[in-house]
């Protein structure tokens, strides 16, 4: 039976990883080797999209072709089965534009920001699942142990020093993000650089040592001076800017005397329900939120909604 949740935009994945299968090298070269393999390519993080019958969608090459553009495994992903078919990831890099190279008349690269609306949430993810793990390689291609230049490994999934034998798997940062509740009204802030008139819920990294529950009242504490007395789980969004996990939480506190630290946060505001689907709809006068994409907008839709 598939999990039922709220699908944040980038969540949903719907690829079997194959965990089990992937660490195989002999099978990972057949599935790269099969007819019926394909390949996403992405350019310095953006996804290669095409039109479709219902918008842009990913322009998947034959994953030999792939195989030929990468010059080898290290910027190679297996990203998972559909059905029996496996699909692949490839990382190009440079200023050249590959569609005015070898990819000509293949689509576009586009910026996965603004086309994850208009994509399927399935092939959201999968672009956000690759532009996640190429962004973890780029960023860590030597070990962390020793300097030498670690090797990819399990399909991309993996890299493991050659000197010292240390394996590297991939990184994902916690970020709480929380919608401050108090009786019937919510808090949204706002930071000095944004447009004018744009507010959001608050968001912090969690730290070591820290439960979701202690990140979200610290966070609280430090931006608005407000103390939370309880927590609750909404959803989770993967957010590959580049390999952060946001965590949406709504959080009753003990009342609405909020002071913003003017370091973080430059002003806060308090919103009933009726105001909050008004912000939703795009309709209350000189104040705006995130858009749908963005946990943020998530959060106080559904917070909107409970009675
Ligand atoms: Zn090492």
């Amino acid at each position: 039976m598939p999990l039922k949740s709220f699908l944040n935009t980038f969540a949903g994945n719907p690829l079997d990883r194959a965990s089990d299968r992937r660490v195989d090298p002999a099978w990972i070269a057949a599935k790269l080797a099969a007819r019926d393999s394909r390949a996403l390519a992405v350019w310095n993080g953006r996804p290669l999209l095409e039109p479709g019958p219902d918008g842009p969608q990913v322009a998947y090459l034959p994953a030999g072709m792939a195989e030929e553009l990468s010059g080898g495994p290290e910027r190679l992903l297996f990203l998972g089965l559909w059905k029996d078919a496996a699909i692949f990831a490839v990382d190009l890099e440079g200023t050249a534009d590959p569609t005015e190279g070898p990819l000509a008349g293949m689509g576009a690269f586009e910026d996965l920001r603004g086309a994850a609306l208009t994509l399927s949430p399935h092939e959201a993810a999968i672009a956000a699942t690759a532009k996640q793990m190429f962004e973890w390689r780029r960023r860590h291609r030597h070990c962390a142990g020793c300097g030498e230049p670690s090797e990819v490994a399990d399909g991309g999934w993996k890299r493991k020093c050659p000197a010292c034998e240390t394996e590297h798997f991939p990184r994902t940062d916690p970020v709480v993000i929380m919608l401050a509740v108090h009786q019937d009204r919510c808090m949204l802030g706002r930071q000095e650089a944004w447009r004018a008139g744009l507010f959001s819920a608050l968001a912090g990294f969690l730290e070591p040592g820290e439960s979701i529950e202690e990140a979200c009242a610290r966070e609280l504490f430090e931006e608005a001076a407000l103390e939370a007395v309880s927590v609750r789980y909404h959803s989770t969004q993967p957010w590959p800017w580049p390999s952060s996990l946001m965590i949406g939480l709504i959080a009753e506190v003990a009342n609405d005397q909020a002071a913003p630290d003017q370091t973080e946060l430059a002003e806060v505001r308090w919103f009933t329900k009726a105001q909050a689907r008004a912000l939703i709809a795009g309709t209350l006068a000189g104040t705006s939120i995130p858009g749908p994409m963005a946990i943020a907008h998530q959060l106080l839709k559904s917070w909107s909604q409970e009675d």
